[in-house]
């Protein structure tokens, strides 16, 4: 067993920046950062377009809160994007002093570009690689601190919790196979989406809901699970991003008759280069249900990975697109086998982003002592019903800072975690794990199989367009693939890198998650941001104004809810 002050799992953006800061409030603090992949390989590293925040004359924190929280379908807690727009210039700041390299105007300034849903110019940018920058500069500046001890390679499998406090995690060290204890005060849980859980996603195959999953046992809410962000522009086939910032410079959304559709659904009127929250640059749960009305009406093309429409950036030259889009270029003529330059390219909505998560409060501190999260795990809530692309990396740097010091502070104050105790419940999860997976007999079902029922499931039931008789299906599909996982086939016993049982228990996680989702979207009896209802078009204010909570049962999700905070924008029609 090992023993730390704060145990962290998660090294993407959201942990590295939280283990950074607790470091920071003292380096005598022992911090452990647990990740299942080495830390940039984690999924920050995959962001293109950028990350927003308030650096110029022409916005101010208002605007970028208003603009959230219009975004959100005034499902955000505004006291949280508050604190979350004051904050973001700063950790931007910080960044470029620990040397990220953002793209510059002529004049030696940070440059700054559009991005849907934001009335002004304020995304930051590291041409179209962003996430890898940023993820490299917070990774390179954790090698600065002694303090913080890395478990590369460790897969978390449960939170530990003693006496209603957490006291530390359980990991599978992926190299040996071993089932290790790491103790800590606090553990703050920073890791990431969970978007595997639909078939056709921009999410790395690592972004299963794990931490979600863990904290949901621990008896911890996700709160607001049904709302789920399909991204307008992913490639065909195989579900990757092209960014919004292609857009953002000024690229077109077309359908088959080579008509700019958008001006169609009250984001027009077409201009050269799309303006500020109208058509190309609306938000992304709007553009995606545009995307499906085109497909209704039979204005779509129709390829062996289904229907799809045309971004087309031929009019922004050669030049401009290997200057500002070149990983857009990249992707387009290695996935498709076609150059933007010369050639529209063909997008579809995928999957792209979880705005519900662990419930936590304005600190990132959850219901159960000792346990904080931040990062996509989270539900703050900033993104409300519907996320405005490039708030989601700035929300990793303000939310892991805030974590990783309200961590710090209450480890400083708490006791240590009782060894004997620790063991105990290490031994119990080492008896599970066994029992389930390690020497599990027997079984016929394959993981593959369930996994690929779920995603079916949930791209039925909990798509972008749902309805009650699909969405009690999903739930009834969902309940019994739970069961028929206790029949999982595994045949793997060997102890290096044992991927067919990290697939298991990945699959064990993503139910978990699944259900979450589809129960919070069959009770919420409304449309709000992304979560779209046939039978239920309007928003409805009165009922639904408030947050869901998803407790774990074992019959299943009970669902709860709890007001959004409101401090200086009352509720009106979200108009662009
Ligand atoms: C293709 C793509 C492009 C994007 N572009 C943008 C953009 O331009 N701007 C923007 O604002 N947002 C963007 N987003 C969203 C944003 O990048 C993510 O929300 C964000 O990076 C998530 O960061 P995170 O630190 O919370 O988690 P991640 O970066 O996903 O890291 C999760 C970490 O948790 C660890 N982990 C998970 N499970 C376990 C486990 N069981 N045991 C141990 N460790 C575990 C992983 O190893 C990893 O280190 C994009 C997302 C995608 C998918």
């Amino acid at each position: 067993m090992s023993a730390h002050d704060i145990v962290i799992v998660g090294g993407g953006g959201a942990g590295i920046r939280a283990a950074i800061a607790a470091s920071e409030v003292s380096s005598k603090l022992s911090i452990a950062l647990v990740s299942k992949v080495y830390p940039m390989r984690s999924h920050t590293v995959s962001a293109e377009g950028g990350t927003a925040a308030v650096l110029r004359e022409f916005d101010n924190l208002d605007l970028h809160a208003k603009d959230t929280i219009f975004g959100s379908d005034f499902m955000a807690d505004q006291d949280a994007v508050e604190a979350f727009v004051k904050e973001a210039p700063g950790e931007l700041i910080q960044l470029e002093h620990w040397g990220c390299p953002w793209s510059r105007d002529p004049d030696g300034r940070v440059s700054v570009r559009s991005f849907g849903g934001m009335s002004v110019d304020r995304t930051l940018f590291a041409a179209d690689k962003t996430g890898f920058h940023l993820l490299h500069t917070l990774f390179q500046t954790s090698l600065k601190y002694d303090n913080i001890i890395r478990y590369d390679e460790c897969f978390l499998t449960s939170l530990l919790v003693d006496d209603g406090k957490v006291c530390g995690v359980t990991s599978i060290n992926l190299y040996t196979g071993q089932v290790e204890v790491i103790a800590g005060k606090a553990v703050i849980l920073c890791t990431g989406g969970g978007g595997r859980i639909f078939p056709f996603t921009t999410n790395a195959a690592i972004n299963t809901g794990d931490g979600m999953a863990a904290a949901y046992r621990a008896g911890v809410a996700l709160k607001d699970m049904e709302f789920v962000q399909y991204h307008p522009t992913g490639l065909p086939g195989t579900g990757i991003l092209i960014t919004e910032a292609s857009r953002g410079e000024g690229g077109w959304l077309k359908n088959k008759d080579g008509y700019r559709y958008l001006q169609d659904y009250g984001l027009g009127p077409p201009t050269d280069k799309p303006t500020h929250r109208k058509m190309e640059l609306g938000p992304r749960d709007i553009l995606s249900r545009c995307h499906m009305q085109e497909y209704a009406k039979g204005h779509t093309f129709d390829g062996p990975y289904g229907h799809y429409v045309h971004l087309d950036l031929r009019h922004l030259g050669e030049e401009m697109i290997n200057k500002k889009l070149p990983f857009v270029r990249e992707l387009a003529s290695k996935y498709v086998g076609i150059d933007p330059v010369y050639e529209p390219i063909p997008v579809r909505p995928v999957v792209h982003y979880m705005m519900g998560g662990i419930s936590t409060d304005i600190n990132a501190k959850t219901t159960l002592e000792g346990l904080y999260a931040a990062g996509e795990a989270a539900c703050v809530s900033l993104n409300g019903g519907n996320r405005l692309g490039s708030n989601s990396l700035t929300e990793l740097l303000v939310f892991g800072t805030r974590a990783g010091r309200a961590a710090a502070a209450y480890a400083t104050r708490a006791s240590a975690p009782v060894a004997a105790k620790i063991q105990a419940l290490a031994a119990d999860e080492q008896r599970r794990l066994d029992r389930q997976f390690f020497k599990k007999d027997g079984g016929k079902e394959r993981i593959a199989a369930i996994r690929q029922e779920m995603q079916k499931a949930m791209e039925e039931g909990a798509g972008i367009y749902r309805d009650e008789e699909k969405m009690q299906q999903a739930c009834n599909t969902l309940r019994t693939l739970r069961e028929r996982f206790k029949n999982i086939i595994i045949e793997d016993r060997g102890t290096t890198f044992n991927t067919e049982v990290m697939n298991a228990l990945e699959l064990d996680y993503m139910l978990d998650v699944a259900e979450a989702v589809a129960n919070s979207a069959l009770k919420r009896k409304e449309s709000r941001g992304s979560h779209t209802r046939t039978d239920f078009p309007k928003r409805d204010d009165a009922n639904f104004l408030k947050h869901s909570l998803a407790f774990r049962t074992p019959d299943g999700p009970r669902i709860e809810y709890l007001p959004v905070t409101i401090t200086r924008w009352q509720p009106e029609e979200r108009k662009y």
